[in-house]
């Protein structure tokens, strides 16, 4: 086991320093805390060889996740596909071109099953036995899953109008599952004050700060799997604004740490534009995030009052990258483009990312010669509401050869 190098939590406004406990605000003057390290500590001994020798699952990378002792939940998620997407590339006119797969992520088919291992191994460690959280949909389902294999109890509030999937995805887990009349910024404002009152681990109110430290997981290994590389350019879909601050502060602690060199790397965020508070701000270029009331397919990515959209802005101007936003249409064409190029089915969200690409390329915002990685982040089994209509459908035939004779002569079928 190794040692842990995590100092502190601290605030990201005024720089108070905080004991590690389950909280997420500073007392002194209400900025959110994140977890930080003493990066000193792995002078030497954290290396390329040492991550490549340990099994193939997110905490190959655990000196750099906010946990003590060895993971209780989720030890072996995370860890998915990176692939190299030409067919894509050739489609949007590009030289280099990555998909970050998790669609695939084990065990509920989204990223959120990364931020929910790390929150619910550390609730374990503070001595939680009941866990929660305020989900846009696929967070319900990691809580839920990760929960049960767990043996935790689990309370998932959800917007009452999600995809049936979503909620099929969490309730087949056995949790206690709420929907709230309302949208996702409704059941936040509720499960902040839940949290208070009840005592229990909410995965992205009390123990947000070490939730949010498992997305950097997605961003170690994009870059081993470039072969120890950062990308030169990454796009990132965008609900509160949390993944793509994390994708960024891996690139700068695998940098401060020699696993890979400064590639200058330009992170871009996607939006639906339903509810694209966070790019707009990005494209007026004003520090201020305007809440908005969503109104979009994209419904995982549907947070119209971003915590983190602040920060997220900052990574993309500091790190030369943009945003932009696709509206349904353009999500669903993007999410066929993917499926018909690369053989991966995302949800709506990963629509919203390849349709971001296009858009910023066809802008000349990401150059076409130079390495882009995709962040594809849920799967599209998820969310079929958006697609059911869009999609071919069987044509029914008897089964004899002469039916179907005439079908692949009516296609031009020529024998
Ligand atoms: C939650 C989620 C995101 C983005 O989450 P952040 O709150 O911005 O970290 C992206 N894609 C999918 C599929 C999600 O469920
Ligand atoms: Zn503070």
């Amino acid at each position: 086991m190794s040692e842990s190098i995590v100092r502190a939590l601290k605030c990201r406004e005024c720089g108070q320093e905080y004991e590690i406990q389950p909280t997420h605000v500073c007392e002194f003057c209400f900025g959110p805390l994140e977890v930080v390290y003493d990066y000193e500590k792995l002078e030497g001994r954290f290396t390329r060889e040492l991550i490549e020798s340990r099994p193939q699952n997110m905490w190959r990378y655990r000196e750099l996740l906010p946990i003590d002792g060895d993971p209780t939940v989720g030890a072996n998620n995370g860890f998915t596909p990176l692939v190299r997407a030409d067919r894509l590339a050739a489609a949007l006119g590009v030289k280099e071109l990555y998909v970050k797969n998790d669609s695939v992520c084990s065990p509920t088919l989204s990223f959120k099953d990364r931020v929910v291992s790390v929150a619910l191994s550390k609730a374990v460690e503070f001595g939680f036995t009941t866990v929660a959280c305020a989900s846009t949909g696929n967070l319900a389902g990691s809580v839920a899953a990760n929960a049960a294999a767990a043996g935790l109890e689990s309370y998932v509030f959800i917007p009452h109008d999600l995809e049936q999937g979503k909620v099929l995805g969490a309730g087949i887990f056995g949790t206690r599952i709420i929907g709230i009349e309302g949208n996702y910024d409704d059941v936040n404002r509720l499960c902040s004050e839940v949290a208070g009152k009840y005592g229990w681990a909410f995965v992205n109110v009390n123990v947000r700060p070490f939730y949010a430290e498992g997305s950097k997981s997605y961003g170690y290994e994009i870059m081993e799997q470039l072969g120890w590389k950062a990308p030169k350019h990454v796009v990132v879909p965008m609900a509160s604004g949390s993944l793509c601050t994390k994708i960024d502060k891996s690139i700068k602690e695998f940098i401060k740490l020699g696993l890979v060199e400064d590639n200058q790397t330009a992170v871009y965020g996607a939006q639906a534009t339903g509810c694209s508070p966070i790019s707009k701000a990005v494209k007026e270029n004003t520090d201020l995030i305007h809440p908005v009331r969503p109104d979009t397919i994209a419904k995982s990515l549907a947070i119209g009052n971003p915590a983190d959209g602040y920060y997220a802005h900052r990574v993309m101007r500091d790190s030369g990258g943009w945003a932009e936003d696709v509206n349904d249409a353009e999500i669903v064409e993007a999410m066929k483009l993917l499926a018909e190029t690369e053989g991966i089915f995302t949800e709506t969200a990963g629509g919203v990312t390849v349709g971001v690409a296009k858009k910023l390329i066809e802008q000349g915002r990401i150059p076409r010669d130079e390495s882009i990685v995709l962040c594809i982040t849920g799967n599209g089994l998820k969310t079929q509401e958006a697609i059911v209509d869009e999609v071919t459908k069987p044509r029914i035939i008897q089964s004899n050869l002469k039916d179907f004779d005439a079908l692949a002569k009516a296609d031009g079928v020529v024998l």
